[in-house]
């Protein structure tokens, strides 16, 4: 059940309103409330609200409405919020802001190393990913390897380097965040907190990504074998945490054939654009895991009407520390860039096919 609240309500008929709500809880920490599109709301678990509660409910004069939307996540749903969300990316530390999400955004293309490997090649490919037209640079400091013995990430010194290409280019930055603990560290640097395909349903983590201090959007991408319910729920978790700025990025799923590193659900696209109003990014990276394939489902991602790319490029793939088997070139980014360009000017029937 999710109750928005009165906007014009007084301090007193709100403090009266988190009390109801405390009680039906049974919750002794204050109430968390999210703005979405400039509602305050809040969701609860529609088992705890009775015939009396949500009549008290109504009754207070802080409350708006009760809406219902019969899903498991809520505050995600469609059905409760009919228009597409759009961020804003980069307002916080400097760098152009970019607007991703929303009925008629742009597709965002964000690129770059898999990790950042040390500063000629970061602000190399920094500037390389800004000529190729991209908006937004990535670029891993703390990364999640399956060997422990594989390149690890700078760390620190990842963050203050990436700092220093958005300050070069003017494009804001996503990096992944793995623990908890570091969230504020990597707030204080990034514009986009990455949570990773490993990391999905680490529920302790969403929860501090939600509540950075920076309040910076959180891309969110799929677990490795995470159904769609299960991925819009631990979006939810970020939602019913207080901030509305979630992302969710499809990079493939698991399956049998070794012949791609993981499985590109495309469907996932319109599916979650019935089911959400949350923005969809595509990684056609860690999806295919071979860089020839990331053009072609560069193009198909778009055409799906993803409302962004985060692809993985570098100077020079075949040295690159981390992923350089699915790492694009430089002049292959800028090809998909214009290419992503026309096809959506194409679905909006902006240039003619025949
Ligand atoms: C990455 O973006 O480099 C990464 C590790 O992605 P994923 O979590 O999707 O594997
Ligand atoms: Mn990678």
């Amino acid at each position: 059940m999710i109750i928005t609240i009165n906007n014009e309500a007084s301090s007193e008929a709100r403090a009266e309103l988190m009390e109801l709500l405390c009680r039906i809880t049974g919750s002794k920490l204050p109430i968390t409330t999210t703005i979405m599109q400039k509602r305050e709301v809040v969701a609860l678990d529609s088992g705890m609200i009775d015939a009396q509660a949500e009549r008290a409910l109504r009754e207070q004069s802080a409350v708006e409405g009760l809406h219902n939307p019969k899903t498991a996540y809520q505050l995600a749903s469609k059905a409760f919020q009919a228009e597409r969300t759009s961020i804003v990316i980069g307002n916080v530390h400097g760098g152009n802001p970019v607007t991703i999400g929303g009925e008629h955004a742009n597709p965002v293309i964000m690129a770059g190393p898999c990790a950042v490997e040390d500063r000629k090649q970061l602000m190399e490919t920094a500037l390389a990913v800004k000529n190729a037209g991209a908006q937004v640079l990535r670029g891993g400091a703390f990364k999640p390897r399956t060997s422990p013995y594989q390149f690890q990430g700078l760390g620190i010194e990842g963050l203050h380097l990436l700092a220093e290409a958005r300050e070069l280019t003017g494009l804001p930055v996503i990096t992944e965040v793995m623990e908890p603990e570091m969230v504020e560290a990597v707030a204080q640097h990034a514009d986009i907190l990455q949570i990773g395909t490993r990391n999905a349903q680490n529920f302790p983590l969403l929860l501090k990504a939600a509540r950075n201090s920076k309040r910076l959007p959180v891309l969110l991408k799929r677990g490795l074998a995470m159904t769609i319910d299960e991925w819009l729920l631990a979006a939810e978790y970020i939602l019913a945490a207080g901030n509305p700025n979630v992302i969710l990025c499809e990079r493939g799923i698991r399956s049998y054939d070794p012949q791609t590193r993981n499985v590109l659900d495309l469907t996932v696209v319109p599916l979650l654009h019935q089911l959400t109003h949350l923005p969809v990014v595509i990684d056609p990276s860690h999806s295919t895991g071979r860089r020839e394939l990331v053009p072609t489902m560069s193009r198909a991602g778009i055409a799906s009407e993803a409302d962004g790319l985060i692809i993985e490029s570098h100077p020079d793939p075949d040295k690159a520390l981390c992923d350089g088997r699915q790492s694009v070139r430089p002049e292959t980014l800028e090809r998909i860039v214009l290419e992503a360009q026309m096809i959506t000017n194409m679905i909006r029937g902006e240039v003619s096919v025949a």
